[in-house]
Order: structure tokens, then sequence, then C-alpha cells
């Protein structure tokens, strides 16, 4: 017969020393704690041949080191280490106490609830779901009413067999504590971990939790056994309090209770709490969310709400993106009259200015956006859009949790892969998790949103948000797809549960946002100048080298020399021995108008520079190309492009400014890319469109694919990545294509 130590534990009030009472009867005894005046209760029972020693905490609502009973109540958990906590909930006021539920998941001791008091809950007319509680919390619940013993016998036998066993494979769910939160947590997580700091006490997370939440008893022990290590978590809560100050106007110990009730909050709403009549009082949270979580209404709401984030993001931006690209345009303009032709010019016009300008140009659409998603985040509703698609996501093999990383990963058109990828950390199960990470990339990121708006601008003019909400459908609709695909063949496994953090809403503050869009926006700009500005500079290269052979030069020299004979003695002052860069200066009419010598001159400039990108690595491999990308209606252009944007989809962009930029003619030079692809006879909103689906579900960029491989563990996922993702678009584009064709749509 063993000796197994069993703990009680549940807030004042919630039916513990009943409960304690009921079982232990008679054998029980009473002294204090050492030096604080806290009551320790003890008792024993034998049941079924098994010995079980309880101990009953004092009543607290917390575990933090704020009073005696708290500091008690952790000390007896985490040194006397009890084989199972019986947790005493109050259902009549579970909201309340499923707060301490929380923090005992937090310590890593096997939990069982004690549902007690369930006659007064359902006096009050709540009808509760203990069944789906202990389904969506992963670990035994039984209902009780302890002044009277029923249910006793039950949870005895539970945690018999927990003691005895252990509690398996039942692991309760980690509260996710928000994208401000979690990261650094993760981070404080590993740090403790590897440095093996109170780890025989307690889970690193549970003292990475303690230190944010700037829990005194923890952080004096930490300084004096690990001073550096303590002085390096320290300085990284400071900087994410700092953070919180400035954004939200709250502190982390703040935002982490608000994300334990808002997890509660969710739980109870998703169907373990049914509240018979009508409670006297409704929150404000709760009845906004009665209007926008309505099973019908809501997801209407979504979707309007998201076409008017999209209407908002391109109207507004409109007027700025023409000053952008008008102010790349006249300092291109400068630079081609300060400075002599030759590589270096072609080089910081045609490869910097059109390539990184071409992308900046779009930086308003994406400030629109970004401020719109960090409105959405700070006010609490995209929690909610999670809460009315859990359903969905359960249904194509997802979780919950995935939500939040595709919305990172530019669920709503905006973000990006690399921190999406890095959010799926939140999910428990190894599958889903990697069928959430795989999918995430169909998202559209803010990468794409350059390469959506040069198109739909050129193509779709009249139905720039339209056609913004029908790509985020597809985006979606291929996600959910690909990964139900997935989880009934390579990433077959059950699904967790999912639990849901309803935070409460809040006004977001503007200073709140201007910073959550700054920060991203920021990001944005500095990638500009760095990646893509490194690529867009070896794509130019790219293009320009191998130079054309003398021989090719000479005929088109022969040619000029032949135009400018024919006038001789005529008024037009353009030398024959000009360079094409010299003459695409000249002021000239359109070359459409027959016998103009300038334009004449100028188509030759035009063939001259198409024939030496042709005639470049980047063309070869262009032209290599055609024979497989011709099946989806793209020229040898758009494939060095789509090759470019491996590195980056802005690239896409770049490249293609860059490609027609250096066979436009001078009067062509100013108008913008989109203007130069519509009157293009190789495009046609077909095309585009094709080409907008294939940017938007091949490879991944670079660097997501090196997260994804890092976060799965295995280069084998990337690779995985890779080569099913481009097969997937090339299959789309193709079928879109051709079915385009067939049915005369858009050509
Ligand atoms: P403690 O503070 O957690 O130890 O709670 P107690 O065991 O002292 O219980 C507080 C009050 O609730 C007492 O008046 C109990 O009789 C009553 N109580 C305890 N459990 C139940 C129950 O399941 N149903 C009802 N109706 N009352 C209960």
């Amino acid at each position: 017969m063993s000796d197994d130590l069993i703990a009680l534990a549940g807030n004042p009030n919630s039916g513990k020393t009943s409960l304690f009472n009921a079982i232990t009867g008679a054998r029980q005894h009473v002294a204090n704690y050492p030096g604080v005046t806290v009551e320790r209760k003890e008792g024993y029972y034998a049941y079924n041949g098994y010995n079980l020693h309880i101990v009953d905490l004092p009543g607290t609502y917390s575990l933090t080191a704020y009073s005696p009973e708290e500091l008690v109540a952790r000390e007896v958990l985490t040194t006397e280490r009890p084989r199972v906590v019986i947790n005493i909930v109050d259902a009549s006021n579970l909201d309340r106490n499923l707060y301490l539920t929380l923090q005992l998941f937090e310590l890593g001791i096997p939990v069982i609830i004690a549902l007690n008091m369930m006659d007064v809950a359902e006096g009050r007319g709540m009808e509760i779901d203990a069944a789906e509680l202990s389904r969506k919390l992963n670990v035994p619940v039984v209902p009780t009413v302890a002044r009277v013993g029923r249910g006793k016998e039950e949870l005895l036998a539970v945690a018999a067999r927990i003691a005895k066993e252990g509690a398996g494979s039942s692991a309760p769910p980690q509260i996710p504590y928000g994208p401000d939160i979690d990261p650094v947590l993760a981070e404080m997580e590993a740090k403790i971990s590897s440095a093996g700091l109170f780890t025989d006490l307690y889970p690193a997370r549970w003292t990475a939790l303690k230190y944010l939440e700037a829990d005194e008893e923890i952080v004096v022990k930490g300084r004096a056994a690990a001073p550096e290590l303590s002085a390096e978590l320290e300085k990284m809560v400071e900087k994410v309090a700092e953070h919180l100050r400035k954004t939200l106007d709250s502190y982390p110990e703040g935002i982490i209770a608000d994300y334990r009730y808002g997890f509660i909050s969710g739980l109870l709403k998703s169907g373990v709490l049914k509240q018979k009549h009508e409670a006297d009082r409704l929150y404000l949270s709760d009845r906004i969310d009665r209007v926008l979580t309505h099973r019908l209404a809501g997801p209407a709401i979504m979707a309007l709400i998201i076409y008017g984030l999209y209407y908002f993001a391109f109207t507004g931006s409109d007027a700025p993106v023409r000053w952008l690209q008008g102010g790349f345009a006249a300092l291109g303009r400068l630079i081609e009259s300060s400075l002599g032709p030759g590589l270096l010019r072609s080089l910081l016009v045609r490869g910097i200015i059109d390539g990184v300008g071409g992308i900046l140009a779009f930086i308003p659409i994406i400030i629109f956006i970004f401020l719109g998603i960090a409105f959405l985040e700070d006010s609490g509703y995209l929690a909610r859009a999670a809460f009315m698609l859990d359903r969905v996501f359960r249904t194509f093999g997802l979780h919950g949790n995935s939500f939040m990383a595709y919305i990172v990963g530019g669920g709503i058109a905006g973000g990006c892969g690399v921190p999406g990828v890095m959010a799926t950390r939140t999910l428990r199960s190894s599958n889903e998790r990697l069928a959430t990470m795989l999918t995430i990339g169909y998202m559209n990121c803010g990468a794409k949103l350059p390469v959506y708006a040069l198109l739909i601008g050129a193509f779709f003019a009249k139905d720039k948000a339209q056609m913004m909400m029908l790509l985020t459908l597809i985006s979606w609709s291929m996600a959910f797809l690909v990964a139900r695909v997935l989880r009934s063949t390579v990433l077959r496994g059950p699904n967790t549960p999912f639990l849901l953090e309803l935070p409460p809403y809040r006004l977001p503050t503007v200073r709140g946002l201007v910073i959550h869009t700054w920060e991203r926006a920021w990001l944005y700009v500095r990638k500009a100048g760095t990646v893509l500005l490194a690529v867009s500079i070896l794509f130019w290269a790219l293009m320009n080298f191998p130079r054309l052979p003398a021989s090719k030069k000479a005929a088109f020299d022969a040619q000029r020399r032949a135009l400018t004979t024919e006038l001789a003695g005529g008024a037009n002052p353009t030398s024959a021995s000009a360079t094409p860069a010299q003459n695409n200066r000249i002021k000239s009419p359109p070359a459409q108008q027959a016998g103009n010598p300038a334009g004449s001159l100028e188509k030759i400039n035009a063939a001259e520079a198409r024939e030496a990108l042709r005639y470049s690595v980047a063309g070869r491999l262009g032209i290599a190309l055609e024979h497989i990308t011709r099946y989806c209606g793209f020229d040898w252009r758009t494939n060095v492009a789509l090759v470019g944007g491996v590195a980056g989809k802005e690239i896409v962009v770049s490249v293609l400014s860059t490609a027609y930029s250096m066979g436009r003619t001078g009067h062509q030079k100013d108008t913008p890319l989109g203007a130069v692809l519509a009157a293009d006879p190789a495009w046609n909103p077909l095309v585009a469109f094709t080409m907008i689906l294939f940017t938007m579900l091949y490879v991944p960029c670079v660097v997501s694919v090196v997260c994804l491989a890092k976060e799965a563990g295995s280069w084998r996922w990337a690779l995985f990545s890779v080569v099913f993702n481009t097969t997937v678009a090339f299959t789309v584009a193709v079928l879109v294509y051709q079915v385009g064709r067939l049915l005369g749509i858009g050509i």
C-alpha cells in the first residue's frame, strides 16, 4: 500500500472544507504552516486498498505572491509535489474560479476538476456541460455537491487512478498570451530551461511567466541563483513592458490576466455553459458579441469589415501611390540628365530606382492595410473572428490557433509568413502545426501586395476591392483544401480541442495604432533597403550580362547609321553615333508616327535593348522556361520575374519594372509599369489573373522556407513545401489559363 499525496485547491467558499470533511471524516488533523498563521489540514482516506494522503490547501483566487495563503499553496504544490491536485471549482461562478485552474495547469501537476455547487448552478438556471469542459481542457471533470457528499466516490476513484498511473496522455492546454507576450515568453522559457533555472521545482514556462508578472518571490530567488540570467530575463521583461505601456497602455501582468479571462470566457461560450434564463446584466463586451459573433450575422459582418478594409486601403492610397510613382520617375530623370550614359547610370536608374522604387511606391497601400489590421487586433475583434471560424478550421483538420498564424501570415492581406510560421508555436499537436505552417504561404503577405496592386491596377482597376476580396477567398480556400489533403495523407492524426480566448473589447489608442502600424511598415521599408536592394541589383546584373556580342551590336549601329544617312540634310539633329540611352533622352512624339526619324531611331534602340535582354543570363533562363510556362500564358520576362520572386515576392514587380524599362522607348519611360503592361500585347486580364494566382501559390520566399525548416526541425518539410507549392501553383495556373482561354474570358 503506498501513500500518495493529493492536494485540494480552490477559491475561498468553493466548498473545499465541505469536500475535505466529506472525504476524510474524522481522520484529519490541523496544524499551522511554519511561520505563518495559515492552517494546514491533512487527512487520510483508504480507497480500494489504496491509501490517499490528502492536504487541504488554503483557499486562494490565484497563485501569485501577494498573500501568505497564496505563497503557502504554491510552496506545497512545488516542494511537496502532490501526485494530483483536486481543484474544487464553484460551478455557479465558473468564470472567476477557473482562473486558478489555469494557473494550476501551468505548474505541470495533474489536475482533476471537482465541479462543485452543481445544485446551486442548476438552481440559477445554468446548464453546465461537464463532459464538454473535460474534453476542452483535457482533464477529468467530476460534478459534485460537497455539502451532501454527491460525486465524492467518483472523484476519489479518478484521483486514485491518476495517483497510481499518472496523468497519462491527458495534458491541459497551454494558454496563449497574445502576439506581444508569447514570443518573449517562448524565448525566456528556452533560456530558463537550457540554464536549468529552478527546473527541478517548476516548469520553465511557469518561471518565465512569474518573471513577466514581476513575481517578487521568484525574481528574488532567481537573482540569487543565477544573477546573469536573471538580469537578462528582467531586461527582456522590461522591454516588453515598455512596449505594452506604449501601445496598449497596459503592463505584462495585466495582459496575462486579460488573456486568462479571455480564455475562460471563450471556453464557457463554446458550449460549456448555457444560461437558461436571461442573466440580469450583460456586460458591454457580451452585448457587442451578441451581434458580432452571431451565428448568421457574424460571418456576414466579418466579410463586410474585411471588404471595407480593402476598400479603404485602395481608395485611400490611390493618390499617394501616384505621387510616389511620379517622384521616383522624376528622380530617375534627374539622374539620367546628370550622369553620362553607361553601366553606372543603368544600374542606378534601371536596377535600383525602377527596381526598389517600383516596390516602395506601393507602401501607402501597405500602411493603410496594416493600420486596419492593427485596429482589428487591438480592439479584440480578431479574437472574435477566430471564435467564429473555429468550426471551419476543425473541419479542415486545422486548429483554432491556426487562425492567428494565418492572420499574421497575411490572412487579411498584408502580413508576413515568417512571424506567421513562428506563431504556430501555440499549436500543441505537431501534425496540426505542420499543416498550418505548410499552408501559411498561401496567405497574402505584404510582399505579394505590390504584385497584386500592380496587376489589379492595370487590369481590374474598376473592381479593386472586389478583386482583393476574391483573392482573399481563394487564398483561404486553397489553404483549407491543401490542409485537408495533408491531414488526410502525410499528416494524419486526431484533432486537438480548441480553446478560444475572448479578451474584452477595447477602444484602440491612436498611439498604439500608430506604433503597431509603424513597426510593420518600417520592417517593410528596411527589407526594401537591404534584401530587396541586393536582389534587385543582382537581377539587374543578370539582365545586363553577358552584353550583346560585337557583331549584333554592329548590326544595330548599322541600322542607325542607315537611318541618319537617309535623313542626311534633313532637319533632325539626332546624331547617328548616339547610344540608345542618349537617344532615349530626346523628347519625341510617339514612335508609331511613321516616318518620324526619332521614333524610328527609338524603335531600333528598343529592339536592341530587347535583344540584349534576351541575350542576358536572365533572358536565356526566362526563354528556356517558356517551354513549360507557355501553358499558363507567361512569357520569358514574367518567368524571370517569377524566378526573382523566390527571393521575396516583391521582387516580381521590381524585375518586371527593370525588364520592361529596358525595352521602353523615350516617351514611354514615364508611364507607370501598370500602364505599359496593360498596353502590351503579351498581357491581358486572363494572363494577369493567372499570374496573380501563381504568385499567390508558388514556393514561399527563401526566408520563410528557412524559417519553416527551423521550426519544423527538418529540411525535408521545407523541401516538400518548395516542390509541393510550386506544383500546386503550376497546376492551378494552367487550369485557370486554359479554361479561361477556352471560354474566352479576359482575353
Ligand atoms: P471553503 O471556504 O472552500 O472551505 O467552503 P466551505 O466548504 O466552507 O463551503 C462554503 C459554503 O458553501 C458552506 O455554507 C457550505 O455548506 C456550502 N457548500 C459547500 N458545497 C456546497 C454544494 O455543493 N452545494 C451547496 N448548495 N452548498 C455547498
